[in-house]
């Protein structure tokens, strides 16, 4: 602007040019938490009315998702900045929706002097391309899925500060001034309650400033809601700012968003878990978790009045088979019994165990001792009539017990073991109840 120039505009129309430009002036009385409008456009108008809480306007304005105007949950309002506490101008650009439609707004507070008021302007901006970008930032995209938040803490003094609530910005928002041990109190709603106690030990400033060394992040995972209610895993991290003094207690932390990555985890988990339950060759259940079971089996039982009986089985002369035709055979012949074993249990809640080499084990619920010579009669004909490839015929020795009520699993054990090497000295073939 040159000096011939300024002489055109006095210092009125330059102000009345500002004031049309301006879409919104509310006058904030943040101490009687209040507001009121002086001038809003039909944007504002509907969204805040002429006169209202002045905490709801800030919640509005800055504590919604970034692509709706639907408000985050009340526990996130710790974030909240306390604006009253603004000694100078303020100034933010934010983006909000109205009726479905993004708007960046330019929001400027002004401090009223000596009145403990503020003058908030809002000016909506033209939504050119450059401000499209300027909030769809692959950056910004990849910390608001990654980060939920980040505080700084400092722990001589127990004040803490949020640098970034991600959802909201990813710029400094660290103007408000809290006091560490009170914030880790509220915070302590938001987790999963099981990991409670966990966030508890872990945030403590004793512990931390006795575990915590600089260069060295430490964390730990649980649950927490994110910005809309839900429990999602979270990584909690840690990490000492390095400063000249040992007795500085500096931190800042990060709330990382990691709940698909544990999800996936959680289920490889829950499948090797399975597997290691499992026999390798026949696909049942291992020695180790059929012995849990019928632990669990016999708990149960307890309190019920139902039946319960166990099932031993051996193949007759097995060594003989491998003797004749290899290992390998008698591989064959293991996975074919098992799967004519399943046949026969199908209709029944049998829950069938390699017990170890040719032996398996049957937990029967439901069935006492008669209805389980039945069935296991039936199994045995089954087996001794089945091909196997190679092999040829086999027989199996069942020994059979219904679990007495309050009878310990050892002493079952050895009654159903007893039984089957009583079918065998009996020749084989066949099956003996004990
Ligand atoms: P009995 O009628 O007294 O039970 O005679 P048996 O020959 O079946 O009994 P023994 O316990 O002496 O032999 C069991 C054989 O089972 C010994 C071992 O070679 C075989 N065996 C154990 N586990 C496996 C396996 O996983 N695969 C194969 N092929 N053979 C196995
Ligand atoms: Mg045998
Ligand atoms: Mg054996």
């Amino acid at each position: 602007m040159s000096d011939t120039d300024k002489k055109e505009y006095d210092l009125e129309e330059i102000f009345n040019f500002i004031s049309n430009e301006i879409d919104g002036v509310f006058i904030i009385d943040a101490i009687n938490d209040e507001y009121i409008a002086v001038k809003s456009n039909d944007m504002f108008c509907d969204m805040f009315g002429s006169t209202g809480s002045y905490l709801e306007l800030s919640r509005i304005l800055m504590f919604h998702f970034s692509d709706s105007s639907e408000k985050i949950i009340a526990n996130y309002h710790v974030f909240l900045p306390k604006l009253n506490k603004f000694n100078g101008k303020y100034s933010k650009r934010i983006k909000i929706f109205y009726k479905e439609k993004p708007y960046i707004i330019q929001m400027t507070i002004y401090p009223l002097e000596d009145t403990g008021k503020h003058v908030l302007l809002l000016t909506e901006m033209d939504t050119c391309d450059y401000l499209q970008d300027f909030f769809t930032t692959e950056k910004e995209q990849n910390i608001n899925s990654t980060y939920l938040f980040t505080m700084y803490v400092d722990l001589t003094t127990d004040m803490c500060s949020s640098v970034s609530v991600t959802e909201m910005s990813d710029s400094p928002m660290n103007y408000q001034e809290l006091r560490y041990t009170q914030w880790r109190m509220m915070i302590v709603n938001m987790i999963f309650p099981d990991d409670q106690p966990m966030f508890l030990s872990y945030t403590d400033p004793e512990y931390i400033k006795e575990h915590l060394v600089s260069r060295r992040s430490t964390s730990f995972d649980c649950q927490m809601q994110n910005l809309k209610g839900e429990f999602i895993w979270v990584k909690i991290i840690f990490n000492k700012i390095e400063t000249l003094h040992n007795d500085d207690f500096r931190f800042v932390y990060i709330v990382q968003d990691i709940h698909e990555s544990s999800m996936r985890l959680i289920e490889d988990l829950k499948r090797y878990e399975e597997l290691s339950n499992l026999d390798s060759l026949t696909g049942v259940f291992n020695h180790g978790k059929i012995e849990n079971e019928l632990y669990k089996y016999i708990e149960l039982r307890q309190d019920e009045n139902i039946p319960l009986s166990l099932l031993m089985l051996d193949i007759d002369y097995f060594k003989n088979v491998n003797d004749k035709y290899g290992h390998s055979a008698g591989d064959a012949v293991l996975k074919k019994l098992v799967s004519v074993i399943i046949n026969n249990f199908k209709k029944y809640d049998i829950t069938l165990g390699r017990w170890g080499g040719e032996e398996f084990i049957g937990i029967c619920y439901g069935l006492n001792k008669t209805q389980l010579y039945e069935i296991a009669e039936k199994l045995r004909i089954a087996i001794s009539k089945t091909e196997f490839d190679c092999v040829g015929h086999v027989t199996c020795s069942m020994g059979i017990i219904e679990i007495n009520h309050m009878e310990k699993m050892h002493d079952a054990f050895e009654r159903v073991d007893k039984a089957l090497y009583t079918a065998k000295s009996n020749g084989r073939n066949c099956v003996i109840c004990g």
